[in-house]
């Protein structure tokens, strides 16, 4: 396998800054920008041209809208900039079947996005938060805690990027899963706005039931998520079939405990009818016993649910290990025997970033080094 590593023109990390986010094209729901030309004295229809070229052509800028008058594009480019986040670099893994990018925000923030290609589907993995307030024991993204979260446009943005090179490789985006840095749920109306956009069929129009949006288990968002109007799969990120366990991985647990997320899961199949993943990260002697799969096969037994297995991927600075093949086919089959479906989910881009979160955690330390 090779890895390269190109580097696009990075700019020094600086702190934070607390300045109000500038809105982009990519913030804007189709009435949103409507209005917009409005305000700026455009005809109606010229909204279609825009949400044609952003999201079909997926143009990088308002200069390759052809059939939009150039006065319209000049206003447009002064009032509503195309996008605020900078590519700064791109790793590619897995024998060119996996490409992290790193992006900077306007606000000199990391942000990562990875695309998978496989043999029947691409895949972007989102991320909706720098950093995440929920600070799983075992996540690079969760160590220093949320910085801020990101805007609607800023996902939009990792998704049209991330469709556009599929593109360029002569692939289709066909899945999205917002399994990147954050906690989705909290960051709930970006969240929603980002998938009403990309859901759109005056756009992008790219079907909910191919968005798959993970939690740690943030229980009142979970009753919200069900009576949206789109048909988006849930990931729940359970890793612990116990209280006491699943409160020293998963923070939250204290305030939605196993069996508060389990009636929640409950009343989303009911509502909804659709199956749950849940994702289950295994490390070596923290929960990988055979008597922990036969507790989790008994918790999720009679459940319209799939476990993801994911074996652990090593984090820089902490000490949890990936148990061995052995082990790990050892507890996926006693689910199975219990009944429940499961797959052994082997994460991608593991040379280049490991962890989800912990490509950013490098470079910062990098760019500090310098
Ligand atoms: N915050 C959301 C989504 C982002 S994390 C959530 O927690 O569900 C996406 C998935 O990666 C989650 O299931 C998370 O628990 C898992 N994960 C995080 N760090 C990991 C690691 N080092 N190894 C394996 N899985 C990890
Ligand atoms: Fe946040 Fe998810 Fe990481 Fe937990 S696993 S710290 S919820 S990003």
């Amino acid at each position: 396998m090779t890895t390269s590593d190109l580097t696009i023109n990075p700019t020094p990390a600086a702190r934070p800054l607390r300045r109000p986010r500038p809105v982009t094209i990519y913030d804007l729901p189709f009435e949103q920008l409507e209005s917009r030309l409005a305000d700026l004295g455009a005809p109606a229809y010229r909204a279609q041209q825009i949400f044609d070229w952003t999201y079909g052509r997926q143009v990088t800028g308002y200069d390759g809208m052809l059939n939009v008058p150039a006065d319209l594009r000049a206003s447009l480019a002064e009032s509503l900039p195309f996008s605020t986040m900078k590519l700064v670099r791109e790793m590619v893994t897995d024998d060119g079947e996996t490409y992290k990018l790193l992006y900077q925000t306007f606000d000199n923030q990391i942000v990562e996005t990875v695309l998978m290609l496989y043999p029947d589907r691409a895949t972007v993995c989102v991320s909706c938060q720098v950093g995440c307030a929920v600070g799983c024991a075992f996540c690079a993204t969760g160590l220093g805690g949320l910085t801020r979260n990101l805007t609607a446009g800023e996902m939009v943005q990792q998704t049209i990027d991330a469709a556009r090179r599929a593109g360029e490789l002569g692939r289709n985006l066909t899945n999205l899963v917002m399994m990147g840095m954050g906690e989705p749920l909290q960051n709930y109306a970006p969240t929603m706005t980002f998938i009403g956009i990309i859901n759109d069929a005056r756009g992008m129009s790219f079907g909910a039931r191919r968005i798959t949006i993970s939690t740690s288990g943030i229980v009142p968002r979970i009753e919200a998520l069900a009576s949206e109007p789109y048909q988006v799969n849930l990931a729940v990120s359970l890793h612990a079939p116990n209280d006491e366990l699943r409160s020293q991985l998963v923070p939250i647990n204290d305030r939605w405990p196993v069996p508060v997320l389990m009636k929640a899961c409950d009343e989303y199949i009911a509502k909804t009818g659709r199956r749950i993943s849940f994702e289950y990260a295994l490390m070596k002697g923290i929960n990988s016993s055979d008597e922990i799969a036969r507790e989790l096969g008994e918790l999720l037994r009679g459940r319209l649910c799939h476990v993801n297995v994911i074996p652990f991927n090593p984090v820089d600075v902490l000490e949890f290990e990936r148990p061995d093949h052995e082990s790990i086919n050892r507890f996926a089959g006693i689910l199975e025997e219990a009944g429940i479906p499961t797959t052994v989910r082997y994460s991608r881009g593991v040379e280049i970033a490991a962890a989800c979160g912990q490509l950013r955690n490098r470079h910062e330390q990098e760019q500090q080094a310098s």
